[in-house]
């Protein structure tokens, strides 16, 4: 892969404001044009408003599961940043390139456009899909119509590489998350006659309280998985949100909490626990008022992603890296979504740090660009020629019987 080109396709991809709220649909046309200039059709994946599509292509033989690099095309917001340089164009100061998604995912994505040319005059054995999805930021909606899509299809890619910063290690596995808001409905009186009232903020503090017992729960009892660096299920409450002013008992009070598991507990479960503890509460609130309660707004969910360490397609992917370390990762990946929607294993190795993702003044270094290109150009080499066969076999991408 021609590094230059990687270069120039990232201050491309830079120049298009996919922040998630936007349509992503013009970095779409240039990525279907770039791949059209290379002879590869893909499809879109529309979203329900027309405004946002996933964009899918298959390089090599169409009939047999191949390698998914999948890619998310928005970003996070620049609103309220402290950014020293223009974040919708790419700034180029040494080793570093500056702008909003360099590491966040737009780099990853340059490296596989960027590589296009070499897959399309590659002998490959099995194919390479392109997945780039929308609305990845705002908890991985935008690739449920994509896995839909995929579900219908004859074939099925046989794995996934998620190309969010990893700095070109491994990750095997990240936490799920489970997003939602509590609305706690009292009855308002004058603080002066409180007792027949019925406190919303009261309730509302016995359900934080709940979910902070939870939470210390889960760290002595687990179960625990090492491979995070805080290896159990965490809960927190984010955002209270109750009252009027001092001398009215509230009425209102509304929460948002997350649950962050190992993928050992079912937030499913939790959340049910909690929703039990929530029932007794809104008994107790309804004896005094019979408008009172507790109402449950989910938010959103991903699953977590795991793949035992000693998964083949690990060792397939560790053979093309420089460094072999595997990395832990604090943040979730649509991989899990593919591996418990369609059952593709799913691993996560990227460009850049997530030390730069998120933050004012993001960038990724030419030398992680160069560091993923070389990796792809390996990666193309195992899946090419008359060997390519018993490597992918080897590494379960291939069945037996399938070529
Ligand atoms: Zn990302």
């Amino acid at each position: 892969m021609s590094e230059d080109t990687a270069v120039d396709l990232l201050t491309e991809l830079l120049a298009f404001d996919t922040t998630s709220h936007r349509s992503n649909l013009a970095l779409i046309a240039f990525v279907e044009d770039w791949l059209n200039r290379h002879g590869v059709t893909s499809r879109r994946v529309p979203d329900a408003s027309g405004e946002k599509a996933n964009l899918y292509a298959t390089i090599g033989p169409p009939d047999r599961p191949g390698v998914m690099l999948s890619g998310h095309t928005d970003t996070v917001p620049v609103t309220g940043q402290a950014w020293t340089v223009e974040p919708f164009r790419v700034t180029a100061d040494g080793e570093r390139l500056y702008g909003r998604g360099a590491a966040d995912m737009k780099g990853f994505l340059a490296a596989v456009l960027a590589a296009v040319p070499k897959l399309v005059e590659a002998d490959l054995a099995v194919p390479v899909h392109i997945a780039f999805s929308h609305d990845e930021e705002i908890g991985c909606v935008g690739v449920r119509t994509l896995l839909a899509d995929l579900a219908e299809q004859p074939v099925r890619p046989a794995a996934c590489l998620i190309g969010e910063p990893t700095s070109m290690h491994v990750a095997t596995a990240h936490k799920g998350k489970l997003g939602a808001r509590l609305h706690v409905r009292g009855k308002a009186c004058h603080s002066g006659m409180a007792p027949e009232g019925v406190n919303a903020i009261h309730a509302a503090a016995r359900l934080t309280g709940r979910i902070e017992a939870m939470a210390a729960g889960k760290a002595t009892r687990g179960p625990f998985d090492e491979r995070f660096r805080i290896p159990h299920t965490t809960l927190q409450v984010g955002t209270i949100q109750g009252g009027t002013v001092l001398n009215i008992v509230p009425q209102d009070c509304r929460l948002d909490f997350e649950i962050r598991n190992v993928p050992e507990d079912d937030p499913e479960e939790l959340l049910g626990e909690l929703m039990r503890f929530a029932a007794s509460l809104e008994a107790e609130m309804r004896a005094r008022h019979p408008d009172a309660g507790v109402h449950l707004e989910r938010l959103n969910d991903y699953p977590g992603l795991s793949m035992a360490d000693d998964h083949a397609l690990v060792d397939f992917v560790l053979a093309l890296l420089d460094d072999r370390s595997l990395e832990r990762i604090g943040y979730g990946t649509e991989g899990g979504l593919f591996q418990r929607e369609l059952d593709i294993p799913a691993l996560v190795c990227g460009p850049g740090s997530m030390a730069q993702g998120h933050q004012p003044d993001e960038f990724v270094t030419r030398d992680q660009l160069a560091r993923c290109g070389a990796f792809l150009d390996r990666l193309i080499d195992a899946l090419s020629g008359p060997q390519a066969r018993q490597r992918l076999i080897a590494a379960g991408l291939c069945a037996h019987d399938s070529t």
